[in-house]
């Protein structure tokens, strides 16, 4: 078996605080060591509890904690006979590109809606008597467009399908898991599903009761500010948007064309396609939770099962939506091969080549671009990756990872900037800005790209 873990990476040197964490902008928000929490200027979610958890618990519980088990100790423990392991992807059973067949569960979702329909097979079974998944909630009740819930139908699972790019936290369904018997499965990006996984090793009730945890490959996170600054850019109101679709789906395009769509409370909407929008380019990095620039799982290597959308043709170019899935467990792999041989799935068989050609620019991100950051972090706990420094890149590259990291930061200080002096013109050209520099350097269009042609060798983007 390949194994990428460096072994001096495998021991703790030292317990960080909640608040160590916090303050080296390494809270993803997960909720996972909190009773609550609260909105931070920048508009993700933090812990808003008075006392610090205990040192010891929270250090190996942390997804972020340099203390904690990574991603591949927690892999091989839940999959110690996995029949493939990959560096990319991790340990599995099997992989597919394909969609469910099964009505409405591709119509309904944000690809080609295996997540949802997985999900659904677990509780039609039986397996499970309930899913912790993400949906939309009431803005004016207090604040949050979207939030984790427990859907013990399956007419309640399908109102929560599609993908959210929007701040979440698990605190409100961890206490229903611990206080309401029975056996749950939970939806979320690699971070949350490590999190969940590292309680389950602290906290016996968690451990008996979530029995089935479904990942979603992850690029990155946005801040609730996204929500803003769509709303902006389409004229309306944030107060007046009270739904939003990160992906509106039209068969009549290609699935890639991401296009956002806002319902208003005078039942008007309003859409655009991202790439019209001043930060809508998903590579650039704007409004990106600071934290996932120290992230190394793209496909959440710890999850029983995961799903992200095939990017690559014929796939991408199919309106109607095409996921790429990675089983590892066997109880899963057995499942999806029944329904596949019943006719219910629409399935392709493929290696861990093709998953990872589907997210080559979120690996290119995750590993190259992860091992140059760690070369210039400076501040703050240093995070324990899977990856080890290394500047070893054209000089170019290296540019568009320091722009990227840049256009993260930046952009959160210039929304609010935008916001406190209520002239939107001041984050949006400055995104307009930044995003013709940030292509010119990563695409070599313009003046800039050809003259950096000359200088510099075009890296492989
Ligand atoms: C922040 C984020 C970043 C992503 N980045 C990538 C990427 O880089 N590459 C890639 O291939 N795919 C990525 N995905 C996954 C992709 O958008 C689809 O969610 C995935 O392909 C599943 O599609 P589906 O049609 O099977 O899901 P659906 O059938 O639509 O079901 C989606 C399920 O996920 C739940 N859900 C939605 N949002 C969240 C959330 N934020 N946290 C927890 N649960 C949620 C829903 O409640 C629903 O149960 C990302 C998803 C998210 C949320």
């Amino acid at each position: 078996m390949r194994h990428w873990t460096n072994p001096s990476h495998a021991r703790a040197d030292r317990l960080v605080s909640r608040q160590e964490i916090v303050r080296s902008d390494l809270c993803i928000g997960c909720g996972s060591c909190a009773a609550q929490m609260r909105w931070d200027r920048d508009g993700f979610l933090k812990p808003d509890d008075r006392a610090e958890p205990p040192a010891e618990q929270f250090a190996n519980q942390c997804p972020f904690s340099p203390a904690a088990a990574n991603e591949d100790q927690i892999a091989a423990e839940r999959f110690p006979s996995a029949s493939a392991a990959d560096p990319r992807i991790g340990r599995f059973e099997a992989a597919y590109v394909g969609h469910a067949l099964e009505d409405p569960f591709r119509r309904n979702g944000s690809s080609g809606g295996l997540t949802s329909w997985v999900a659904a097979e677990l509780l039609r079974t039986g397996a499970v008597d309930g899913v912790a998944h993400v949906a939309p909630a009431e803005p004016q009740k207090d604040g949050r467009f979207f939030g984790y819930r427990i859907s013990h139908s399956l007419d309640e699972l399908s109102r929560g399908a599609k993908s959210r790019y929007y701040p979440v936290e698990l605190t409100s369904v961890l206490r229903e898991i611990r206080q309401v018997p029975g056996r749950y499965a939970v939806v979320g990006v690699p971070c949350f599903i490590k999190a969940i996984h590292l309680l389950r090793r602290v906290d016996p009730v968690i451990r008996e009761r979530v029995t089935h945890t479904l990942g979603l490959f992850c690029g990155h996170m946005k801040s609730a500010a996204m929500v803003e600054s769509f709303a902006l850019q389409l004229g309306a109101d944030i107060r007046r948007v009270r739904a939003i679709d990160y992906r509106i789906k039209d068969e009549r395009r290609p699935a890639n064309w991401y296009r956002a769509h806002l319902e208003l409370d005078d039942g008007s909407s309003a859409a655009q396609d991202w790439w019209h929008l001043a930060d809508g380019d998903w590579g650039a990095g704007f409004l990106q939770n600071p934290a996932c620039d120290w992230c190394d799982d793209v496909v959440g290597e710890t999850a029983d099962v995961s799903f992200g959308d095939a990017w690559v043709e014929p796939y991408s170019s199919d309106g109607r939506g095409t996921n790429v899935m990675v089983v590892r467990s066997k109880q899963l792999a057995d499942m999806v091969e029944r329904a596949r041989s019943d006719g219910r799935l629409e399935l392709r068989p493929v290696d861990a080549d093709f998953i990872a050609q589907t997210q080559a620019a979120g690996l290119r991100h995750r590993r190259d671009g992860l091992a140059y950051r760690l070369t210039w972090r400076g501040r703050g706990v240093t995070p324990r990756k899977r990856v080890q420094p290394s500047a070893a890149l054209p000089l170019r590259r290296k540019l568009v990872y320091r722009m990227r990291h840049a256009i993260a930061r930046w952009s959160h200080r210039m929304f609010r900037l935008a916001r406190g002096l209520r002239a939107p013109a001041i984050y949006t050209v400055w995104a307009r800005s930044m995003l013709r520099l940030y292509q010119s350097l990563t695409w070599s269009s313009g003046r800039l790209g050809r003259m950096l042609d000359r200088v510099m060798p075009q890296p492989e983007r």
